[in-house]
């Protein structure tokens, strides 16, 4: 993406969300050569990223569910915000730039184990245990959802 100052075709994406209504990614980006940073927004009418689930299901790519299990594995550790965005943004091109725009669930997985293996032990350590039972992101955030529901009743 040009940068809109020097107009140098070289910048990294620092910052990567939805936008409201879910059409479109709102991105932050850092110019390379001028050090700058802008905005850019990029409409999502291309095919979107499914993600090849375990049981041979097929879903939309979801980054707020990659920010949601890690920051449910990094809670109360010394992570920041900041950091895990950044993670899942690397994640998202991961997904984004595969082939045929499709990705498993398991190289998604894995790599949130190796992001979070230089990142935080324990955080790595939620991660991975519950991550191998139940293979699939979402299925890990339902899961600590059903541990807290106990917890909350007790
Ligand atoms: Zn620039």
């Amino acid at each position: 993406m040009l940068c809109p100052y020097c107009k140098a075709d070289d910048d990294k994406v620092v910052d990567s969300r939805g936008s409201e209504g879910g059409s479109g990614i709102r991105r932050r980006r850092e110019c390379l050569k001028c050090g700058r940073r802008f905005t850019s927004y990029e409409r999502l009418e291309e095919i979107p990223v499914m993600v090849l689930k375990r049981n041979g299901s097929r879903e939309r790519f979801d980054l707020q569910k990659v920010l949601n299990s890690v920051k449910i594995a990094c809670r109360k550790r010394p992570v920041s915000q900041e950091q895990i965005q950044d993670l899942a943004t690397r994640v998202e091109i991961q997904a984004l730039s595969s082939e045929n725009r499709e990705i498993s669930s398991r190289i998604i997985g894995d790599s949130i184990i190796s992001e979070l293996e230089q990142l935080d032990a324990v955080a790595l350590v939620r991660f991975s245990s519950v991550y191998r039972e139940y293979s699939d992101v979402d299925q890990f955030v339902d899961y600590i959802r059903t541990l807290k529901k106990v917890k909350g009743q007790g």
